[in-house]
């Protein structure tokens, strides 16, 4: 039976960041210097394959420090983590290696920094996200107000409307957050605040990606995980940006094709902890069932890595 034709464009930038990679490797690194089990607090990165794969190397995932013996390493995730928890580590005498992606711990520099100055901090974030208490958890409980929408801004009660500041999560939606900033200037015209936000490379990038890949697209693919803050907001801007059928898979087995049903062109993208591995098993799956043509959607290059933290790179 022959084949029916399929553009398939896929996005660059898409999947693994520095950040992830980075705390992917600190969590191989730890294992093979002190040994299995390590223990890491949180779902290193929010994807259910790496996760799966490391724990068959040696990590144990747990959600919070009291889970994790004083005697074996931890780790604290990519998405960073309320200060009080490296505190209670040391105050144990553990091992810890803090795998916070580097473009998050810049936000909670500014955060505290604007504190130490007196100023009362908002932050433009998702609740309930573990990188929104990570970032709220740098300063008092209470000190932080987090605004999760434009509707948010007219109703956020402040202390001094003089002496206000904010920062945002690193993947936010690049549009979205840019109203909910104007509104918080204009309600508040002297809130002092990163030159755009504090949304971070990978995100801003894959973002445009999709809104280049979108338009030319009947389906849109994201491969990436519900809780994945990233991945489900390409779903959205893919939407937005004029392909209605925009959905999340985890991985090939996911994807409805019924739903698929007729279509000449396809989008793939994949958030950033999202591995190669199951895009390139997505692809894969079109090309059993159609004749497909592969074209690169590129809006940007990126060479970003970041080192891993110093204890990992001197021997045990
Ligand atoms: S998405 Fe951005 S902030 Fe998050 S880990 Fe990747 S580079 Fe870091």
């Amino acid at each position: 039976m022959t084949k029916p034709p399929l553009t398939l464009y896929l996005a660059a930038p898409r999947g693994f960041c520095a950040g992830v990679d980075r705390a992917i490797k600190i969590v191989e690194m730890a294992i093979q210097k002190w040994g299995a089990p390590v223990y890491v607090r949180h779902e290193i990165v929010h994807n259910k394959f790496v996760v799966d794969a490391l724990r068959d190397q040696g990590a144990v995932f747990v959600e919070e420090l009291d889970d994790c013996p004083d005697d074996r390493p931890v780790i604290f995730s990519a998405h960073g983590v309320p200060k009080a928890v490296p505190a209670a580590a040391a105050k144990r005498e553990m091992i810890y290696v803090d795998a916070t992606c580097p473009l998050v711990s810049k936000v909670h520099i500014e955060a505290q920094r604007h504190a130490d100055n007196g100023l009362q901090m908002i932050m433009i974030g998702h609740e309930g996200h573990p990188e929104t208490i990570g970032t709220m958890g740098q300063l008092p409980e209470g000190e932080v107000l987090l605004v999760e929408t434009v509707a948010d801004v007219a109703t956020v009660q402040v202390r001094d409307p003089a002496r206000l500041a904010f920062v945002t999560q690193t993947t936010l939606s690049v549009d979205d957050t840019a109203g909910i900033v104007a509104a918080l200037q204009a309600r508040f015209p002297a809130i002092i605040g990163p030159h755009k936000e504090d949304i971070c490379y990978a995100t801003t990038n894959r973002q445009e990606a999709v809104k280049a890949m979108a338009p030319k697209c009947d389906a849109m693919l994201v491969v990436g995980a519900p809780n994945s803050s990233n991945s489900r907001r390409l779903v959205e801007v893919g939407a937005r940006a004029g392909c209605t059928y925009s959905q999340l898979v985890q991985r090939a087995a996911d994807i409805d094709w019924r739903a698929l049903d007729g279509i000449g062109s396809m989008g793939i993208t994949a958030g950033a902890s999202a591995p190669e591995v199951l895009i390139n098993e997505v692809i894969d799956a079109f090309r059993d069932r159609y004749d497909v043509t592969v074209e690169m959607v590129e809006t940007a290059k990126e060479d970003v890595e970041f080192k891993v933290p110093r204890v990992l790179r001197e021997p045990a």
